[in-house]
């Protein structure tokens, strides 16, 4: 069993604990392990209980507890809260904003057991009237439980690649099945999948479709598939899959016919005929031969939304889309100063193993107390330890960084002369989250005007199927970054890809240049620069407006010669 299993457990318990009302010293305890444990580097599973007992913040009765689990799957008191609590219940347990005290009063004071029954009473207004909730709280869980139900079963694109891997792999083996390829909102890279789609060859679909249903885990909903699709899921997997059927001799026709999307499809080309009326009129073996006899430059499947990218491929002015080999370096990382897992040593070795020629340091700032951020005297400790790291690992460089929180008024998080100690500054947002349009984007505007800020770290908050953004108003924020020589970062998380990619092409056209951050709080980390790198492509990214994809010494000079305007307008 892995460390993050183990843990969701522990969270988990502790959640149930607190509504079971246990000892709070107790829960405390849990959750201290907790964050503790989301550290440890060493697989849980392979120690001893003695050897649990001895990691930072892990007492007798939870290294029990962790071997408890591994030897068993689950530990007994989880087991017996299981028994007492509905399952209704305990699927409430992860709705944002709303903790378990609060859902043990719905469930002991209203009879609720379920998301069904909780949306119901919300709506008729009994929550709003129990003891410490209100309209504001009852209009937060009802919220809450839409996100919840519009977002049941669907994967961000990472998880969906893998499970697309995994669907490949199983197929690719079959001897009715030839070509396998990812086709509809995967292949365009969408940054949250509801249905898997493959595009599958076979020349009896029929046969084929037997194979499958033969294949261990594949659970086909017989109703929702028909003659040329197979629809089902794949065992533990709840995100639909879509097999489409292909001759081998239309596979590329059915490509473009289901990778494009609707508006893509429905846009009209010269002789006044569609994509898709083209499609399936013109003579052609490629995707590439396909644009070309229809008279425009090839587009790329991510760029096939309807969006700019036909009238751009008219007028030959589609993006050369940045590739991976372009990125020089990688910007707002963590280390253990605030919330990371691995050492300021051990993230910039491994930056520059990666091939990279720099790596930026960005620890959460003094006002995020709750991710260990930075007070004064640690930066000048961080500072002389990158410093020293610089000389050893010349020509590589680490650059002195911070991310600064932005505060409620838009302020940075230290005062000038801190500010004017560091080579550059992400500014994010990442508290005081529900704010309304005008007051959230004020918020960001007067960030942005603080001459030391270089990036605007994840400029909406979102975490995609968790938590929506922060509502802003996504032109005067980009406007204020071009007047301003902001950059503004693309959150390569899988969980965030903000900015998002439709607002790509605008910040391009006001000359925003665009930085892939991982935002790697572990090594590891670093492998999410790809998803970034994919929501900047579907926007249109370019290497030109990569801000990461500047060489050591064009960073370097823009660093300068943003400080030296701080100075300038003193
Ligand atoms: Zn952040
Ligand atoms: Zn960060």
């Amino acid at each position: 069993m892995d460390n993050r299993s183990i843990i969701k457990q522990l969270k988990l318990q502790a959640a149930l604990m607190e509504l079971h009302d246990e000892n709070s010293f107790k829960i405390r305890g849990f959750n201290n392990a907790v964050f503790n444990l989301d550290k440890v580097e060493v697989e849980l599973a392979t120690l001893s209980q003695q050897e649990l007992e001895g990691l930072e913040g892990v007492g007798k009765s939870i290294a029990a507890t962790i071997y408890e689990i591994v030897q068993k799957g689950a530990s007994q008191a989880l087991e017996d809260y299981f028994e007492s609590t509905p399952q209704g219940i305990i699927e409430l347990l992860d709705m944002k904003g709303i903790g378990p005290k609060k859902i043990k009063v719905l469930w002991k004071e209203l009879g609720i057991e379920s998301g069904h029954e909780l949306k119901e009473a919300a709506n008729s207004g009994l929550v709003a009237n129990l003891k410490g909730f209100g309209e504001k709280t009852q209009q937060k869980i009802i919220e809450a439980l839409e996100f919840k139900e519009a977002n049941a079963n669907k994967l961000h694109y990472a998880e969906a690649e893998l499970l697309a891997e995994v669907l490949m792999e199983e197929l690719s083996g079959l001897k009715n099945i030839g070509d396998v390829a990812p086709t509809g909102a995967l292949r365009r890279k969408m940054e949250v999948i509801e249905v898997v789609e493959l595009l599958v060859a076979a020349d009896d679909f029929d046969k084929a479709e037997e194979e499958i249903n033969a294949l261990e885990g594949f659970e086909q909903d017989v109703k929702a598939s028909g003659p040329i699709k197979w629809v089902g899921l794949l065992a533990e997997h709840a995100t639909p899959i879509c097999l489409i059927f292909s001759t081998p001799e239309k596979f590329v026709q059915n490509q473009l016919l289901y990778s494009g999307s609707v508006a893509h499809l429905a846009t009209k080309v010269a002789e006044k005929q569609t994509i898709r009326e083209l499609v399936q009129t013109k003579e052609f073996d490629t995707e590439e031969g396909f644009y070309k006899a229809i008279g425009l430059a090839y587009i790329a499947p991510e760029l096939r939304e309807g969006f700019f990218e036909i009238e751009a491929a008219k007028n030959q002015k589609l993006p050369k889309l940045v590739e991976m080999e372009d990125l020089k370096g990688i910007l707002h990382n963590h280390s253990t100063y605030s919330d990371g897992k691995h050492s300021l040593e051990q993230m910039a070795t491994y930056c520059k193993e990666l091939g990279y020629e720099y790596l930026g340091m960005c620890d959460h700032s003094k006002s995020a107390f709750y991710a260990n951020g930075l007070d004064e005297d640690r930066i000048i400790k961080q500072h002389k330890e990158i410093d020293e790291l610089n000389e050893k690992l010349a020509p590589f460089k680490i650059f002195k960084g911070i991310e600064s929180d932005i505060l409620y008024d838009g302020q940075l998080d230290y005062a000038d002369d801190v500010l004017e100690s560091f080579d550059f500054i992400v500014a994010s947002v990442h508290s005081q989250l529900n704010m309304n349009e005008k007051k959230a984007t004020e918020r960001l505007l007067a960030a942005i005007e603080n001459p030391y800020t270089t990036i605007l770290g994840h400029p909406t908050g979102r975490l995609l199927l968790r938590r929506e953004g922060y509502p802003i108003d996504h032109k005067a924020v980009i406007d204020h970054c071009a007047k301003h020589n902001v950059v503004i970062e693309i959150n390569a998380n899988p969980w965030r890809l903000d900015l998002d990619w439709r607002w790509v092409h605008y910040a391009i056209e006001q000359g925003v240049q665009l930085s892939i951050n991982p935002d790697a709080h572990e090594m590891d980390g670093y492998h999410h620069m790809k998803f970034g790198l994919l929501a900047g492509r579907k926007g249109g990214l370019t290497a030109e407006m990569t801000f990461n994809a500047l060489p050591l010494a064009e960073i370097e000079k823009h660093f300068e010669r943003k400080k030296s305007q701080v100075k300038a307008n003193a």
